[in-house]
Parts: C-alpha cells; structure tokens; sequence
C-alpha cells in the first residue's frame, strides 16, 4: 500500500494497517483533512477542527502501541450535523442552532469515539433532517462560507440526495471512509443510492437517539454509511445497544458483533419482489439494474418471489402528516431561549419567540411545523393524526404478511438516481412523492440497507434490502454476499 493511496482503502483495510502499524492513525488522519480540504468545492463538511481530529488520531496512537486498542482505533469517521458533538459545533443544517455547542457527545458519537475512531468532521445535512436533496441546508459549507448544498461526487450538477447528503457525498469522494446517518423516512438509503455508496437503517431502537437532534421521534434512527455492507457491519455493530437511561425505546436487545454471519451462504434464501415497487414511475435504467441485481441472486443460490404490499402508495400521506406532526411538536424547544440563535429586536416575550423562529427556520421546516401543527389541531386531529397512525399499523401488518412468504425484500431504494440541483424549485411535493419506496420500511419500524447494484446513464443505482426485524445481520451478510460477487460498491467518480 503506497501512503498516497490511503483513502482508497475502506475501515476494514484501514484498521488491518493501523494494527499493524504499517501507518500510524496521525498520517491517516492528515491525510484526509488534506483531501477534505482540496475536496472543499463539494461542500461536504459544514465543520471541520484539524485540532481536534489529530488529538484523537494521536490518542489511537498511543492506544495502539500500548496494545489491546480496539477493533477501529485510528480509523476516520465523519458524523452528519444532526449528532450533538461536544468538541465541534452542531447546527442540524439550521440558522437557528447557530453558535451552539452542545456540552455532550451524543450517544452514537460516543461509542464510535470509544471504539477508537477518530472524527474528521461533521456533514452537511438538509435542516432537521428534512429533505431528500441536501437542498434545504441553511448552514455555510466548511472551507467555502457559502450556503450551498453538498454536490453529488458523480456528477457537481446533481444533488447528493438527503437527508444524510453530506455523508452520502463525502464517502463516496473517499473524503472519508465512513460516515453516521439518520434515516426518518429514507435519509441514510437514498443518498447512499445516489451517491453509490453502501447504507443501512437498523430496526427501529437498535441505536440509541440520544444527541439525535430529534425531527420525527417514533422513526428517528442512525446507521452507518461507508463503502462496503463488512464496512457498515463493523461499524453497526459498535452504535447499536440498549441506551435505557438515555432512550427509552432504544431495544433492550444486547449489540450483535454483525461480522459473524459474514460469509454465509444465501442458498434457499426467499427474496421477496413487491410488485407495487415497479410501477409507472420507476426509470426504465433503474428497473434494470434492479433486475440485473435480483438474477445477481439467483445465480448466488436465492429464490426469487412475487409479494405485494398493498399500501406503499398510502406510506407518502401517512408519513407526511405523521413525520410533521411530530416534528411541530419536537421544534417547539427552538425559542431562542435555551439554544443557539435569538432575535434582536422584540417587546416581548412572545415576539422573542416569534421573531427567533421567523428568522431561525427555513421554509421547508415552517411549511412541516405548520403542517403537523394542523394534523393535530383540535377538530383534524381525528381525521388526519388518528387515521394515519391506524394506516401506519396496517402497513405493518402487510409486511408481517409477506414475511411469510419470503426472508428478505428487494426493490429500489428510489425511482429514480440523482436529479439537478434546483430541478424541482418550488415544488416540495415531487420530492415527497420520490421518497414512496424508503417510507413503509419506516413506517413499519423495519431494518433496510442500501446496497450499489448499478448505474442508469452515468449515475448509480440502490438496491433496497429490506429486513424484518432484527435481521440486519441476514441483511448484511445479503448485502456481502452481493459485494463479493460484483464490484459496484468499488467504482469510484472521477477525481476520487
Ligand atoms: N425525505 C424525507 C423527508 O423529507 C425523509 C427524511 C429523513 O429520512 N430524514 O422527510
């Protein structure tokens, strides 16, 4: 390995070198804050403290050479803006959490930090994590001082897809070689499908959310995003666990060393193909590098089965009155009172807050508050709120009934690959609509992964796992399985 090559190697291959001492964690270290830096124009990082990133690449060090450092000491990790990190400032991709500091690493960043890695920085992300495009960033990119949205590695005129766009783009520019999501309604698997990277979104409650900025809390939930399913194996396996002091729903299950079924044999594996993710709206390249994906299968031993999911249409009106609903209650705490940004000029208390949340949101994030505030006002409460919580429930019902017939799920992450920056202007609900086949895995509480399985003209292409629960480590292993068989995940755009 040539020390110039250092970030074409993944955490895996990274950890193996640093173990063995054949690099220490500072050159690694200093070798990414360099690419980062030359990289800047992608707009990947909104915060960025060499500092700090070489004081932990140092410790690592010093863990290393002690011996019995753990799995990943030395090892990179960049954390999108909507974990609370202690030693750098957190801003959810809002004007209104300007200048806050949070006085504690989130729980995620934490364990990450206790297995060794070292933190290049965080990642740009669409305000409170509502988005699909990276677009409703309000924040300066680091080294630019412009607002502007992470640009897709593949090709600077598309958006990186959202909301986790910045670390969606960053790994995929080999800026860094792993990268913490969040995923709502889709924010972890599609921009790693856009971007051609590998993702997933465990079981709802594996992960503690504690230090999650909070957007819609009954389907918050982090994962990794790095180059290969061993490389988010590695690192799932270290966020997840109980957190009951923190999160009360995080899952009293123990974390799993999601490594182990690494390698087994899919033979007789049942993947289910929902019919209702290959309608009308599905791009002709898309659909067939999804097929080439599921004969990929076949050929690896997996059988191959017809299911339907009945309510995928209805996951879109569900989740945008649910995922709103929570959010106008969760940013109610932005009032210029406890965190970051306040307004000048007010007479009274109630202008205070007023004018802060005026100026402190963007308008994506009023148009959710006002929305959700609806959903749940007295008189639609009933009509909206309560309906779609029992259209929730039946979504999950179906996917319990096509787990009868099939251990996994495949489809496409999204539609479409990446669009323009700006294509869709002013129009929010064509991106909501984009957003139909990441929500009922959401909705449902379910694991799901974003696996590179193609491209359609120049641009990659997701193929969706989706699991049922607590079965990321089948997900995983499916998602290897897949990776040792093809090379997707290993292309690179150009310039990275
Ligand atoms: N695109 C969806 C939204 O805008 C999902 C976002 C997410 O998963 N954080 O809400």
């Amino acid at each position: 390995m040539s020390r110039a090559d250092l970030h074409t190697l993944g955490v895996a291959e990274l950890a193996g070198v640093l173990a063995a001492r054949e690099v220490s964690a500072v050159e690694v270290a200093q070798h990414f804050i360099a690419r980062i830096d030359a990289h800047a124009a992608l707009g990947a990082f909104v915060a960025l403290d060499p500092e700090v990133t070489l004081a932990q690449a140092r410790a690592a060090d010093t863990a290393i050479a002690a011996g019995g450092a753990p799995r990943l000491a030395g090892v990179p990790i960049a954390h999108k803006d909507i974990f609370v990190t202690a030693d750098l400032p957190t801003t959810a991709g809002s004007r209104i959490l300007a200048g806050y500091r949070s006085p504690f690493d989130a729980t995620v960043v934490r364990k990450l930090a206790q297995a060794g890695m070292v933190t290049l920085g965080k990642l740009s992300c669409d305000e409170f994590a509502m988005g699909s495009a990276n677009e409703n960033v309000a924040v300066p990119a680091a080294g630019i001082g412009a607002v502007q949205p992470a640009r897709n590695p593949w090709d600077t005129a598309r958006v990186p897809g959202g909301s986790s766009g910045g670390s969606a783009a960053a790994v995929a520019a080999r800026l860094t070689p792993a990268a913490t999501g969040t995923d709502t309604g889709g924010s972890i698997r599609q921009p790693a499908s856009f971007c051609g990277v590998t993702g997933i979104k465990p079981t709802y409650g594996r992960a503690s959310r504690y230090g999650m900025v909070a957007f819609a809390s009954s389907l918050d939930q982090a994962g990794p995003m790095a180059r290969s399913a061993r490389d988010c194996a590695l690192l799932l396996s270290v966020m997840c666990g109980p957190d009951p002091e923190r999160d009360s729903t995080s899952l009293e299950r123990a974390a799993e060393d999601y490594t182990r079924a690494l390698g087994d044999s899919i033979e007789g594996l049942r993947i289910g193909v929902p019919q209702e993710f290959f309608g009308a709206g599905v791009a002709p390249g898309v659909r067939a590098a999804i097929d080439a994906a599921l004969a990929e299968y076949e050929k690896l031993g997996a059988r191959r089965v017809t299911i339907s999911l009945p309510r995928t249409e209805l996951s879109i009106p569900v989740y945008y009155v649910l995922a709103p609903a929570e959010a106008s209650s969760n940013l109610s705490r932005f009032d210029g009172v406890k965190f970051g940004h306040r307004a000048s000029n007010y007479r009274d208390l109630s202008e205070m807050y007023e004018q802060t949340r005026a100026e402190g949101f963007g308008d994506e994030v009023k148009r959710r508050i006002m929305i959700g505030t609806y959903v749940l006002s007295h008189g639609y409460y009933d009509a909206y709120y309560l309906q779609a919580q029992k259209v929730r429930r039946m979504i999950a019902d179906d996917f319990q009934q096509a787990f009868k017939q099939c251990d996994l799920i495949a489809g496409p992450v999204a539609p479409t690959t990446a669009r323009k920056i700006g294509e869709h202007g002013n129009d929010p609900v064509a991106d909501y609509l984009a957003d139909i086949f990441t929500l009922p895995a959401s909705l449902a509480g379910l694991p799901g992964m974003s696996v590179p399985c193609g491209f359609d003209q120049h641009m990659p292409v997701g193929l969706q796992l989706i699991g049922n629960y607590y079965a990321e480590a089948r997900l995983l292993n499916a998602a290897h399985r897949f990776q040792q068989a093809t090379d997707w995940h290993l292309r690179a755009p150009q310039g990275a």
